[in-house]
């Protein structure tokens, strides 16, 4: 299976969205996805999905143009399947702005990780993408270099300075971050954090830090969390992780040595399993894996699969935390 593949089996990958990078950049272009009748809104609170009974709000140009209150879409992209426009707006109070579309259901804010396996996988892919831009949009109003405000350009993919003089453009940023599954011989390295829920164990993983390789950062983080050296060193998949803006380097890497030191960073138990102990930790229910939206369990999952034939999903997973 080529990486390409591998990570469209990471939630949050099968993106249904052309971004049109290059039309963008023309006003006119933008003004006729905003006149488009067919265009369509997702709607966030924050960070929140706004739902109606669980469902995902997704308003109609029509609905868009009838409300009071003026907003401004950010532009998504055009589907793939029949380039209608998909726009995001975020509403700070969806009860009251929505209330002549619903008045009789239940509005409510739900957090993406709540709805993302109830909902399409490829609408999942959109929210995820709404969510992270719309919290860039929400906590980027300043220019970095000059403190001055900033006007939205290219319908919401940059922003750049008012003042003339400095005319800085801003892009959205992602904050890239390691996981990797550790392997020694037929054993897989867990371990879990005191903030985790309870009896939940994971990979390790970690943020990129300025300056480094990926490869270095896998090194580093195994060392700095349990100090254990790796080599082999390979790449897995990645996943867009929208809570809130990262970008998810799946690797594998193999131990040289099976001494674990947890006591220096912030993990708080780790060990090593072989795949019949872990089935006797999962069945028994005194250890649990990681939920199936984060690209963590895919990387045990794999693991595991190869090692017995059968699949986590067998058993009853926790959320992932991280
Ligand atoms: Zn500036």
């Amino acid at each position: 299976m080529d990486h390409l593949s591998r990570s469209l089996l990471n939630t949050f990958s099968t993106q249904p969205l052309n971004r049109c990078s290059l039309e963008r950049k023309d006003s006119s272009w933008l003004t006729s996805q905003l006149s488009n009748s067919q265009s369509e809104y997702l709607v966030l609170d924050g960070h929140s999905v706004v739902c109606i009974n669980s469902d995902p709000v997704i308003l109609s140009h029509k609905q868009l143009h009838s409300m009071k209150a003026i907003y401004n879409p950010i532009l998504l992209g055009l589907k793939k399947t029949d380039n209608t426009p998909v726009f995001v707006m975020n509403i700070a109070e969806p009860e009251e702005a929505l209330e002549s579309f619903y008045s009789e259901k239940n509005i409510e804010s739900l957090s993406l990780r709540a709805i993302t396996l109830e909902i399409d996988p490829e609408l999942a892919a959109m929210y995820s993408y709404a969510t992270m831009l719309n919290h860039w949009h929400l906590s980027t109003r300043f220019c970095t270099r000059c403190g001055s405000g900033l006007v939205i350009k290219e319908g919401g993919s940059i922003q750049q300075c008012v003042d003339e003089s400095c005319g800085h453009i801003e892009y959205p940023r992602i904050n890239s971050a390691v996981i990797m599954r550790v392997t020694k011989g037929n054993k897989i390295l867990l371990a879990r954090q005191e903030t985790w829920p309870e009896k939940m164990y994971s990979v390790l993983a970690g943020f990129v830090e300025v300056g480094e390789t990926l490869e270095h950062a896998v090194e580093r983080e195994v060392m700095e969390e349990v100090n254990v050296p790796v080599k082999n060193i390979n790449y897995h998949s990645s996943q867009p992780w929208p809570f809130p803006n990262s970008l998810m380097l799946g690797y594998t890497a193999e131990a040289t040595s099976d001494e674990l030191d947890f006591e220096q960073d912030d993990i708080e138990h780790a060990l090593w399993l072989d795949a019949d102990e872990l089935k006797v930790e999962l069945t028994a229910g005194r250890i649990s894996a990681p939920g199936e939206l984060s690209i963590s369990y895919r990387l045990i999952d794999d693991w595991f699969e190869a090692e017995t034939g059968i699949s986590l999903q067998t058993f009853k997973c926790s959320y992932s935390p991280l």
